[in-house]
């Protein structure tokens, strides 16, 4: 797959970041080249099932990939934020990470019931923010129809996790 190897060839290990013994990928070379940029874009587009009706990214980086997709799908985007972020009334959700936890918001009326929607980000590693998000979603009653990633890392089981949650359509691009 010559598109996967220009995506994957354009995300770059950082050894030691965010701390000691954490290999980080760095998507920003991918952002940097309007090739792999479009590619990647082009990739998730193709990724979607018919009849999304909002695409839905987290902060930060989910961001940067969902919203062109949206607009390519003719779909809405809708934001996942960190707390204090959105300004309307909000549903949270948290989460355990390795040490203390994370809570991820979503506008409360932000999607209709029933919508269909597709969640986007940039990488899937232990599954825990897709997971919350997927709660997010189904408290509010929307339908979560498909999870497409830049790239997952596949050896933190990320996959398994969101299985456990009932996703089991999954799309990642390396
Ligand atoms: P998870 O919740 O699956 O453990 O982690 C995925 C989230 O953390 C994503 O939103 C992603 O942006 C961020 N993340 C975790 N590890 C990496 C990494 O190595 N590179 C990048 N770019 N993001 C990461």
């Amino acid at each position: 797959d010559p598109r996967g190897e220009l995506i994957g060839g354009l995300i770059v290990d950082v050894p030691d970041f965010p701390k000691p013994g954490v290999v980080f990928k760095d998507i920003t070379p991918l952002l940097a080249s309007p090739e792999g940029f479009q590619a990647t874009v082009d990739a998730l587009v193709e990724s979607a099932p018919e009849g999304v009706d909002v695409v839905v990214g987290m902060e930060a980086r989910g961001f940067i990939f969902a919203a062109p997709v949206a607009l390519a799908l003719g779909a809405g985007f809708v934001p996942v934020r960190k707390p204090g972020k959105l300004p309307g009334e909000t549903l949270s959700h948290s989460f355990e990470l390795e040490y203390g936890s994370e809570t991820l918001t979503i506008h409360r009326n932000a999607i209709t019931p029933g919508a269909r929607v597709l969640v986007v980000d940039d990488v899937l590693a232990t599954g825990g923010t897709i997971g919350a998000t997927a709660e997010l979603l189904k408290a509010m009653g929307a339908e979560l129809v498909h999870v497409s990633v830049v790239m997952e890392l596949s050896f933190l089981h990320g996959r398994e996790r969101l299985a456990g949650l009932g996703i089991d359509k999954c799309t990642a691009l390396v």
